[in-house]
């Protein structure tokens, strides 16, 4: 079987904090949780193995290129302000199959390090969960801008890659289909939610109905209260935010634009205020 991992890099650092860089923290977890992988007889491919820029796209398509059986993104997340959140989060595009099992598995080994649990969410949008062809995770190993967190990262490395390659590897032999069988990944679901992206993990979403509206959203929150603090830092920024119910979670909104342009037009200068904004439909 194939594992395969992936980062940011080159020019998209992902997250900063104090000098730090999440696609430097992400590339060194990878590689390590894919040298336990290999170890362990898998099959490794890495979308990358040096400080290079890519596409979410093109991570997703060296997967499917590849025939991996399974896609694990490593990222580190931040939230809107330094210090409002720590703990650790997988992403998966629905709540079924394998990858909720692994994604599963893996929170709880982190949690066992000190991280605190932030569950798993379901993110129908991302590129790197809804392009590839297989079973699919994006593993925030924990707030790169909460000190808390980097704390245990710096200290406990070697056993969040463990802890990573052991979700993964556990669930894969308790199927049976460690040796390389047919894992399929995807039905429908609902998810849990909660937390923050780091700001360049989610993506725009590729093709789309016509009829879809595209949301520049800025976070989305399972207690009201986030999500209204949120609201008053984008309104005192002059945005016309707005909060909306949904699938249990507060989401806070900017906008929703029949054009994807204008959507990324409006992303860009909610971002250049500092804000971790994406765009859904
Ligand atoms: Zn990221």
């Amino acid at each position: 079987m194939y594992g395969l991992i992936y980062y940011h890099g080159g020019s998209n650092p992902g997250a900063t904090y104090q000098g730090r860089r999440e696609s430097d923290d992400a590339l060194r977890l990878a590689m390590a949780v894919g040298r336990i992988l290999e170890e362990n007889g898998y099959d490794v491919i890495y979308t990358r193995t040096s400080d290079v820029s890519q596409s979410v796209g093109q991570k997703a398509a060296i997967a499917n290129e590849e025939g991996a059986d399974l896609f694990v993104s490593i990222h580190r997340n931040a939230a809107e302000y330094p210090g409002k959140y720590n703990g650790i989060q997988t992403l998966i595009y629905d709540d079924s199959g394998i990858k909720k099992e692994i994604a599963e598995n893996i929170n709880a080994n982190l949690e066992r390090l000190g991280f605190r649990n932030a569950g798993v969410s379901i993110r129908p949008n991302l590129v790197v969960l809804n392009s590839t062809q297989m079973p699919a995770l994006l593993v925030e190993a924990g707030f790169i801008d909460s000190d808390k967190d980097n704390q245990l990262f710096d200290s406990r490395f070697q056993a969040i890659a463990q802890g990573i390659a052991d979700g993964i590897m556990d669930t894969l032999e308790n199927q049976n289909i460690s040796g390389g069988g047919n894992m399929n990944g995807n039905s429908t679901g609902n998810g849990m939610g909660g937390g923050q992206n780091c700001p360049v993990c989610p993506s725009m979403p590729e093709g789309g109905s016509q009829e879809e509206l595209y949301r520049v959203q800025a976070g989305a929150f399972r207690d009201r209260q986030n999500a209204d603090n949120l609201l008053s830092l984008l309104e005192n920024d002059g945005f016309p935010a707005y909060i909306i119910y949904q699938d249990g979670l507060y989401k806070v909104q900017v906008g929703a634009y029949a054009r994807l342009s204008n959507a990324i037009a409006m992303e860009r200068e909610v971002r250049q205020k500092g804000y971790n904004t994406y765009i859904t439909t």
